[in-house]
């Protein structure tokens, strides 16, 4: 998921404020980008619960941003969350999902299977994606 909550991060980044001053700027983006990954972690949670999620995102975000970047925010917003959302549906028709968020399928050095959730189309997350690597090498 977190592929998703970067891109939608990338896309409206540079259109942060630009007047604010750069200490300013710094502290938007981080908070900008913490609300897209809290979205798309609560998505992957709860996706059929979770209404209109890119409203909820926008309205969260929107304050960091001018007046004349509010519609290009939004629709970039919409697109991918949107894009989150197709890939989850597809990920509970598939039968992917156990208790609502797909998990990686590694097991930590504690023996507990993984928690985290796999990138799109994968069965690892970020930190295990390795092990598919070498499976399929
Ligand atoms: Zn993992």
């Amino acid at each position: 998921m977190y592929q998703y909550s970067r891109a939608i991060y990338r896309s409206i980044k540079d259109l942060i404020d630009p007047y604010a001053d750069q200490q300013t700027q710094l502290a938007s983006r981080r908070e900008v980008l913490a609300a897209c990954e809290n979205t798309m972690e609560r998505l992957a949670k709860d996706p059929l619960y979770f209404a209109k999620p890119h409203r909820a995102l926008f309205e969260d975000i929107r304050r960091y941003f001018p007046i004349t970047a509010q519609a290009q925010v939004a629709w970039a917003v919409q697109e991918g969350v949107t894009a989150a959302v197709t890939f989850i549906e597809e990920q509970v028709e598939a039968g992917a999902l156990d208790g609502g968020a797909a998990r990686c399928r590694a097991t930590t050095r504690k023996g507990k299977p993984c928690q985290r959730t796999p990138l799109p189309e994968r069965e690892y997350c970020p930190s295990h994606q390795h092990l598919e690597t070498r499976v399929a090498a």
